[in-house]
C-alpha cells in the first residue's frame, strides 16, 4: 500500500501523547494538539468522508482560513483515498466558480461566512455535500465528524494514484490545476527528509499558507515524517515567530517573511542561536537579503527551487560536506530527479550558457487537471517537464533561474533576461527592488520597462538610474523608461505579478 497517510503516520513518534502541534492563536494563547489527536480527528473526518459513499478519488474542494482543522481535513481525505483540493483564501466568487466548475468536487469545505453564495455554486456544479469550517474550529464539518468513530483504515491506494490537485499560483496567468500522486508526494518528502539533514529534536516553525506546495507539502510533510514538533501560526507575525525560534530549529518562508523579519529589531544571533535551518523559495531571494540575514544571524539561508507540478526540485546543500549555500542559486538537483538547461534550439546548454529549465523524476505530476492539450505542450516527446523557467548551471553544477520563459524580452532580435539587469539596477544607491518588464514598441518589437521600489526614506532618479545602468550594461538591455513606484504587485505568496505590470505600461509606445 503507497497511500501517502499511511507512510505518514507511520513516523509518529512512539509517544502518542506529546504534543505534535503548538497552535498559537491570535491573542498569543496556545492550543496543543498530541500525535493522537492527530491520529483520532483525522479518522474522525475520513469516517465523515466514508458515510457519504463517494466514488473513490473524488475531489474535496477545500477553502478556509489556515487552522489545525484544515490540515486534519487534509489527512483525513488522503486516509479517504479521496483527492485533496485547496483553494487560496483570497479567491472571491468569481474565481471560486471557476475553480468549482473545472474541478466539479464531490465535497466543497468553505468558511461558515461564506457558506450561503459557496453553497449555491457547489449545488449547481453538481457537488455532492457542502461543509463549513470556520478557524476556530466551528462549523459543520466537526460538528458531523464527531459523531464519527475515531479508527479508521487507510484507503489502499498506489503510487499512481491521485492525491491531491494543486493549482498554480496564477503567476503568469490562469492557475492550473497540478494533478499530484500519493507517490509523487511521498517520494518527493523522503528526499527531503534526507537532503534537509531532518533530525530526531527537530521542531518546525510553520508560518505559510496551506494552501499551497510550500506550506501544505513541503513543510508539513517535512515535519510530520519525521515525526517532528510544528509550532504552528494562522497567519505571519514576524515579532511572534521571532519570539518563538528559541524553541524550534526549523523555518521555512517565502522570501518577503525575511525581509519583514530583518525588518524587526529583535531578530538576532541570540534570538536565533536555536535554530539549526533556514529555507527559502517559491520567489527568488535577493542576495541582498541573504547577505543581511547572514550578518545579523550568523546563519546562511538555503534557497532550493520548486513548483505546483513538481514539489521540490533542487536545492542548496544542508550538510556542510555538500558545498556551500550560495546566494543568488537554487543549487543542485535533488537526489533522483534530472533537471537539464536546453538551449532554444533544444541542445544543452554550456555551463554559464542560458536556456530552457526541463525536469524529469518521481515527483513530477502526471499532467494538468483538465487540460489535456496544455499537459501535451508542456511535456516534451521523451518525458521532460517544461517548467517554464530559464536558467543556467554554473561550473560547480549550481543552477540559478534568471526569469521566466514568459516575461524573457526580446528587444531588437536580443535576448534580454530581466533577472540580470534587475540585479543591477538592485545595486544602486536607494534602491530596494525592482522588476524589469517587456513592452511593445514600433521599432524593437519589444522593450524594457524598469519598474523601481525605493528604499525607504531614499529618493530615485529614473534617468540618472538608466544613465547609470548604460556604463555597465549592453544598450540593448538598457530599459527604456524607469518608473519608482512604493511598492511591486505581488500575488499572496509573495510573487511579483509581472503580467500586471506589463499590463499597466502595455500602450507606453503604441
Ligand atoms: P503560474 O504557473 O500559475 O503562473 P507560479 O508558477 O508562480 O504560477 P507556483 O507553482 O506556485 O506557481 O510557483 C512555481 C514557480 O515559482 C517556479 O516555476 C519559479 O518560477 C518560481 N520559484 C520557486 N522557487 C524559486 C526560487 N527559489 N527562485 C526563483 N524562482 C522560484
Ligand atoms: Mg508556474
Amino acid at each position: 500500500d503507497d497511500n501517502l497517510f499511511t507512510a505518514l503516520r507511520a513516523a509518529f513518534p512512539a509517544d502518542l501523547d506529546a504534543t505534535a502541534i503548538e497552535a498559537i492563536a491570535a491573542d498569543g494563547q496556545s492550543r496543543h494538539y498530541s500525535w493522537r489527536d492527530l491520529e483520532q480527528a483525522s479518522a474522525r473526518i475520513a469516517n465523515l468522508l466514508d458515510s457519504l459513499q463517494l466514488p473513490p478519488r473524488s475531489r474535496i474542494a477545500v477553502q478556509v482560513e489556515k487552522s489545525v482543522e484544515a490540515l486534519l481535513l487534509y489527512l483525513a481525505t488522503l486516509r479517504a483515498g479521496h483527492v485533496f483540493l485547496p483553494l487560496n483564501t483570497a479567491y472571491q466568487s468569481a474565481e471560486i466558480e471557476y475553480f468549482i466548475a473545472n474541478a466539479e468536487p464531490a465535497v466543497v469545505v468553505c468558511a461558515p461566512a461564506n457558506f450561503g453564495w459557496v453553497s449555491k455554486i457547489a449545488f449547481k456544479a453538481g457537488t455532492h455535500a457542502v461543509f463549513t469550517l470556520g478557524e476556530d474550529t466551528s462549523g459543520s464539518l466537526l460538528e458531523r465528524a464527531a459523531h464519527h468513530s475515531d479508527a479508521h483504515a487507510p484507503a489502499a491506494s498506489t503510487a499512481d494514484d491521485l492525491a491531491a490537485i494543486l493549482y498554480t499560483s496564477g503567476t503568469t496567468g490562469r492557475s492550473k490545476g497540478a494533478m499530484l500522486s500519493h507517490g509523487n508526494l511521498l517520494s518527493n518528502a523522503q528526499v527531503l527528509k534526507d537532503y534537509w539533514g531532518w533530525r530526531p529534536g527537530d521542531v518546525l516553525i510553520h508560518a505559510l499558507p496551506i494552501f499551497h506546495v510550500h506550506g501544505l507539502f513541503v513543510a508539513i510533510h517535512g515535519a510530520l515524517l519525521n515525526g517532528s514538533k510544528m509550532i504552528w501560526f494562522a497567519k505571519f507575525d514576524p515579532a511572534a515567530v521571532i519570539a518563538r525560534m528559541r524553541d524550534a530549529t526549523v523555518f521555512m518562508g517565502v522570501p518577503t517573511l525575511y525581509v519583514r523579519m530583518l525588518a524587526d529589531a529583535r531578530l538576532t544571533r541570540e534570538a536565533t542561536q536555536h535554530m539549526r535551518l533556514f529555507i527559502s523559495g517559491s520567489a527568488p531571494m535577493l542576495p541582498e537579503t541573504h547577505q543581511a540575514w547572514q550578518q545579523r544571524t550568523g546563519h546562511t539561508i538555503l534557497e532550493r527551487y520548486g513548483m505546483s507540478e513538481t514539489i521540490m526540485l533542487t536545492s542548496n546543500p544542508c550538510a556542510a560536506e555538500a558545498g556551500e549555500r550560495r546566494p543568488g542559486t537554487v543549487g543542485f538537483a535533488l537526489p533522483g530527479v534530472q533537471v537539464r538547461v536546453l538551449t532554444d534550439a533544444g541542445q544543452a546548454a554550456a555551463v554559464d550558457e542560458i536556456g530552457n529549465i526541463q525536469v524529469r523524476g518521481p515527483n513530477v505530476f502526471s499532467g494538468y487537471w483538465r487540460m489535456p492539450e496544455k499537459t501535451a505542450e508542456e511535456f516534451t516527446a521523451d518525458g521532460w517537464f517544461k517548467t517554464g523557467d530559464v536558467g543556467r548551471f554554473d561550473a560547480l553544477g549550481y543552477l540559478s533561474i534568471v526569469g521566466r520563459s514568459k516575461d524573457l524580452i526580446i528587444s531588437g532580435g536580443y535576448n534580454v533576461y530581466p533577472a540580470e539587469v534587475e540585479s543591477f539596477i538592485n545595486e544602486m544607491a536607494g534602491v530596494a527592488e525592482s522588476a524589469l518588464v517587456g513592452v511593445p514598441h514600433p521599432d524593437f518589437g519589444e522593450v524594457g520597462v524598469a519598474v523601481v521600489v525605493p528604499k525607504s526614506g531614499a529618493e530615485v532618479q529614473p534617468q540618472a538610474l538608466l544613465d547609470a545602468l548604460k556604463g555597465q550594461l549592453a544598450n540593448f538591455k538598457i530599459p527604456k523608461r524607469c518608473f519608482v513606484v512604493p511598492e511591486l504587485p505581488r500575488n499572496t505568496m509573495g510573487k511579483v505579478q509581472k503580467n500586471l505590470l506589463r499590463a499597466q505600461y502595455q500602450e507606453l509606445f503604441g
